[in-house]
């Protein structure tokens, strides 16, 4: 369905022009949506105190109505508009990790339309640490909410391309900035629980987020765990374990699928063992450096339902650091679909 011409907006990463980012910011003011680069993956943007352009991401996406959105803001005293009160654990992390890929929840302030928070009574925020980002909810004046730029249940986008795949002729603008930078989603924390609970690893580890309060107790959920699934078209299996059992399990089950006349997709990593005669490989960075999987997964995953295959084999990381964001995320991709040697 292609209704209107998607405005595409090549901008510098570091220095984006201003005029590309003058355009855009009206282009949100006046009620559009416009897809941006964060340094995590790119957002589908809308004003955040208009009902009916946040009701238009809903749309596009076909994202549940009890899915909420976070909000997005260039400053501190943004902040204090949309939330009711700012707690000392926010204050703390808010220092150590804004701008950048942590989302706090926090009471939402009166101004905050339910169809943001999913008619809930809190709100999640977050400040990214993108120069096109940053400028662009500046020139829009207003803070913007905005979920992941993917079809809903599709891999989240890390370049623009993506983001059109998903998106060409549905929504207003893209600002292009290249790549996104981490590659997977920011860490959710729920600040009005008891403890602070985590509902999404992300960006930030829970190792930093450890560090940053001390000790105090975090606890984590799987509270997005009903809506999303990062998947691509062909079912993924996901196999965990330790050693070569690993990779020989893969080969044997890539040879059971192949005599039963499947194309098989392998999801490896460049250091890993050569499973070229098994499948169809793509490659998703290092696992040695969780770092550079995490930038290149979405894209991976991506690929394969440009490839054509039938199932999708791949291999698990260890959970730890970015790693444990990673694994999450596959696991979701994975539906259940989990082979431990
Ligand atoms: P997305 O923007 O698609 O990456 O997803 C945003 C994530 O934040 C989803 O997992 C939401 O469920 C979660 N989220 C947003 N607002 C809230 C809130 N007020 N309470 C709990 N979770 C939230
Ligand atoms: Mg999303």
């Amino acid at each position: 369905m292609r209704g209107i011409k998607t405005c595409h907006l090549k901008v510098d990463r570091v220095n984006p022009e201003k005029d590309a980012i003058a355009r855009a910011g009206m282009v949100l003011r006046r009620g559009g949506l416009v897809a941006f680069p964060t340094e995590t993956v790119y957002g589908l943007g809308a004003a955040a105190t208009n009902t009916r352009a946040v009701a238009r991401i809903f749309e596009v996406k076909g994202r549940p109505p009890d899915n909420p959105l976070i909000v997005h803001i260039s400053s501190r005293s943004q902040l204090k508009a949309v939330v009711k009160d700012i707690t000392v654990e926010a204050e703390l992390l808010m220092n150590d990790f804004w701008p950048g890929p942590l989302t706090i929840i926090l009471p939402a302030a009166p101004v905050v339309p339910d169809i943001v928070t999913g008619g809930l009574t809190t709100v999640a925020v977050r400040m990214p640490d993108h120069p096109v980002a940053l400028a662009l909810i500046k020139a829009a004046g207003v803070p913007v909410a905005a979920p992941s730029a993917n079809l809903s249940g599709q891999p989240s986008p890390t370049q623009a391309a993506h983001v059109l795949q998903d998106f060409d002729g549905r929504i207003d603008a893209i600002l292009d900035g290249g790549p996104a930078g981490i590659g997977v989603e920011s860490t959710v924390l729920d600040l009005t629980t008891q403890a602070p609970t985590v509902l999404r690893p992300g960006g930030i580890t829970l190792e930093e987020l450890g560090s940053c309060l001390g000790g105090v107790n975090i606890n984590i959920t799987d509270g997005a765990a009903k809506h999303t699934h990062y998947a691509p078209h062909a079912p993924l299996y996901l196999v965990t374990g330790s050693g070569p059992a690993v990779a020989s399990k893969i080969r044997r089950l890539a040879e059971a699928e192949k005599r039963n006349g499947r194309r098989v997709g392998i999801l490896t990593y460049v250091d890993s063992e050569d499973f070229s005669s098994a499948g169809k490989v793509v490659f998703a960075g290092y696992k040695g450096s969780p770092e550079t999987v995490a930038a290149g997964l979405y894209a991976a995953l991506r690929s394969f339902n440009e490839l054509a295959v039938d199932i999708i084999l791949v291999e698990g990381l260890e959970e730890k650091g970015i790693g444990l964001t990673v694994m999450n995320r596959l696991k979701k991709a994975a539906d259940g679909r989990l082979i431990q040697v």
